[in-house]
């Protein structure tokens, strides 16, 4: 009888410790980064198109976690509502800001993003677009838990877009809107597509024409095993994806930018980019290893 009650004393205590590190891992959640993509990916959220239920319900699920996360509202109740049409048909879109103050250059912004709109429902087929872009979103909220912990020196935006694969809608909006001059945002880290790689390889545009970016970028070495890959920027050959995502919105008005994603593969924009198609290995690495580009350039004064 002793023997079993010792055991079970010792065993409870060391189970709790084995179940808590895994959440409390220095970095970030790792169960939590795979728990909120698997989430925003389901078919509960039907696609997350623009307008639709499946959007709104996504908003509330975002708005959640920065609240939960200590993230502030940067607009009341964290929305940015905006308009527009497209193809003739009529759309109200939502961007979902947080913001967090930044210790050192708190009125230089660093805008983190990832759009969270997908492509719906077609044809009776759920789009349930698990790398493009339940992979972002879920990174959101890694690096808001991990600068909770460790505050940035630069003020930060996390800004969920909406409206992407509607044309950039979300971020042309934010940038035109001036919520923030922009005069005062510093850079635009945009993630879109971050859970999968064949060849372990994560790319990074937007430092080639940067002269500080490329220097980080350029003697930048990722502890994870992943290839991170300048290019993909108009000079290596490879298709330009300068103009691929929501950073494309803060380029065009001469903001800097660092793009972060994949290559596209066989599920891209098809109902197979699910949960069950992304490399959760891969994703907690690709996190990782934007947050420690992050690190960087937020030491310098951008
Ligand atoms: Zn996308």
């Amino acid at each position: 009888m002793f023997r079993i009650i010792l055991f079970l004393l010792l065993v409870i205590p060391i189970k709790t410790l084995a179940q808590n590190k895994t959440c409390d891992s220095v970095l970030f959640c790792k169960t939590n980064l795979i728990k909120h993509i698997k989430s925003l990916s389901s078919d509960a959220f039907e696609g997350r198109r623009t307008g639709s239920q499946g959007a709104e319900k996504t908003q509330k699920y975002i708005i959640n976690q920065f609240h939960a996360l200590g993230v502030l509202p940067l607009l009341k109740g964290y929305k940015q509502n905006f308009d527009f049409i497209e193809k003739r048909e009529y759309y109200k879109g939502v961007n979902i800001l947080g913001y967090l103050k930044g210790t050192v250059f708190p009125k230089d912004y660093i805008v983190i993003s990832a759009h969270y709109d997908h492509e719906g429902i077609k044809q009776g087929e759920i789009f349930n677009g698990a790398d493009d872009n339940a992979s972002g979103v879920s990174a959101l909220f890694s690096i808001a838990e991990y600068l909770k912990k460790y505050p940035p020196k630069h003020s930060i935006i996390f800004a969920a877009f909406d409206a992407e694969e509607l044309g950039l809608e979300g971020s042309k909006y934010f940038v035109k809107s001036s919520t923030v001059d922009s005069k005062h945002i510093v850079l635009n880290l945009n993630m879109d597509m971050i859970s999968r790689s064949e060849k372990n390889e994560l790319y990074v545009v937007g430092a080639s024409d940067n002269k500080v970016l490329k220097e980080v970028l350029q003697g930048h070495k990722c502890s994870s095993k992943i290839k991170l890959k300048l290019g993909h920027d108009g000079y290596d050959g490879l298709d330009n994806w300068i103009y691929s995502s929501d950073h494309a919105s803060f380029h065009k008005k001469g903001m800097p930018f660092l793009y972060f994603g994949v290559e596209d593969h066989k599920d891209y924009h098809e109902p197979t980019d699910t949960f069950e198609n992304i490399q959760p290995d891969f994703y907690v690495d690709a996190v990782k290893t934007i947050l420690s580009v992050f690190k960087k350039v937020d030491d310098i004064k951008l």
